[in-house]
């Protein structure tokens, strides 16, 4: 058997190939940093018929350990189709078997959003006669950081920004961007409200080369963007810089960070009540989004982080740095790399699609929002 990961987001090590039934493998540290969690490798030779078991060694000491409890590996054949491969975790590692129809497949932490997809992607929004290329950053290795301005007809429109993927191996952020651009094909009564309101301002991949080099957390540097808001520099966080100085000149009404979270099973929201401007009207504003959420999409408001203390919110993340500095509605949206336990779907868990049809339903809620945003 051979196990390869030389290609886009591919991230393994190879200890012992030498048994089928039980290749032992390690995941690799993110580039420049010490955090590490995602994988994604093919295995080709595989011989149809037989059980083929995959041991993650190192995954006691990965960056999130508790998560690997509950969380079933997903596989693939032809890099379309994934679903969920049968999945043990002890001390030992991170187990998981795949009885083979063909002679290779792919195993990964959860579907990936590769970067020809998001080429696809760029091209797909491009050609909607509402989009533009606003502008367009640099990573710090050079791959195109494009934000894309959704034009509503508003002669002042609402600017409601939505970014994703600034922590690399949360791929179902990207999954909601393309969910995102596919609901403008579309071009319903519910959207066509909702760009009566506002103007959209999308980054679809703010951690380019994290993805690319098969990151966790953190982008070609070793930062983990997500803790650059409060002083990000062109020598570390260029795509954060980026981002804040297209706000400056554009100005922000709403925002929204999507991000995938490896332990819980719910897809659920952080919110910036722990900002020292936190006031009643965005308090209301959080709730009934929330509440809209719930009626319309895959989303609770049971499960979640432990909310912040009144004041003692992190600035240094984007939801609270861009709501403190804008005084507008902003939350991190995340969702699980297991399974929305509240509709569970065992052969896939959470995945793509879903990713997608969350960002509907964000569109729902937004349109119905959007002119109560100031
Ligand atoms: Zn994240």
């Amino acid at each position: 058997m051979q196990i390869r990961s030389d290609f886009d987001s591919g991230n393994i090590q190879v200890l012992d190939a030498g048994n089928p039934q039980q290749v032992r493998l390690a995941i690799r540290k993110d580039f420049a940093s010490e955090h590490f969690q995602w994988f994604h490798f093919l295995a080709e030779g595989l011989t149809p018929g037989q059980r083929h078991g995959f041991s993650l060694v190192n995954a006691p000491q990965s960056s999130y350990k508790n998560a690997w409890s509950g969380y079933q590996a997903v596989a693939s054949y032809d890099g379309e189709d994934w679903f969920r491969v049968p999945t043990t975790y002890d001390e030992a590692g991170l187990h998981f078997e795949l009885t083979a129809e063909q002679t290779q497949a792919r195993f990964a932490y959860f579907e990936p959003y590769s970067r020809a997809r998001h080429a696809a992607l760029l091209v797909r929004a491009l050609a909607l006669p509402q989009v533009a290329l606003a502008a367009c950053g640099s990573s710090l290795q050079g791959r195109e950081l494009p934000l894309l301005h959704v034009r509503g007809t508003a002669s002042a429109p609402r600017r409601i920004w939505l970014i994703a993927q600034q922590h690399p191996g949360e791929h179902m952020a990207e999954w909601f961007m393309e969910g995102l651009i596919e609901r403008l094909e579309r071009d319903d009564a519910e959207l066509r409200t909702l760009l009566a309101q506002a103007d959209l301002y999308l980054v679809p991949n703010m951690n380019p080369d994290g993805a690319f080099l098969g990151n966790l957390r953190t982008n070609a540097a070793g930062q983990d963007l997500n803790r650059a808001w409060q002083a990000p520099s062109a020598e570390r966080s260029p795509e954060v810089l980026f981002v804040q100085r297209q706000m400056a000149a554009i100005g922000v009404d709403g925002f929204l960070d999507i991000h995938g979270d490896e332990e819980i099973p719910h897809v659920f929201t952080a919110g910036c009540e722990g900002n020292p401007g936190f006031t009643a009207r965005l308090d209301t504003l959080e709730r009934e989004f929330r509440q809209r959420l719930v009626a319309c999409g895959e989303f609770q408001v049971e499960h979640g982080y432990p909310r912040d203390e009144p004041g003692q919110a992190n600035l240094a993340l984007a939801c609270n740095w861009v709501g403190e500095t804008y005084d507008c509605l902003a939350f991190t949206l995340e969702m699980p790399f297991k399974d929305h336990d509240d509709s569970p779907q065992p052969r896939t868990g959470w995945n793509g699609a879903r990713s997608g049809r969350l960002a509907h339903a964000v569109v729902t809620v937004l349109a119905a929002l959007a002119g109560r945003l100031r």
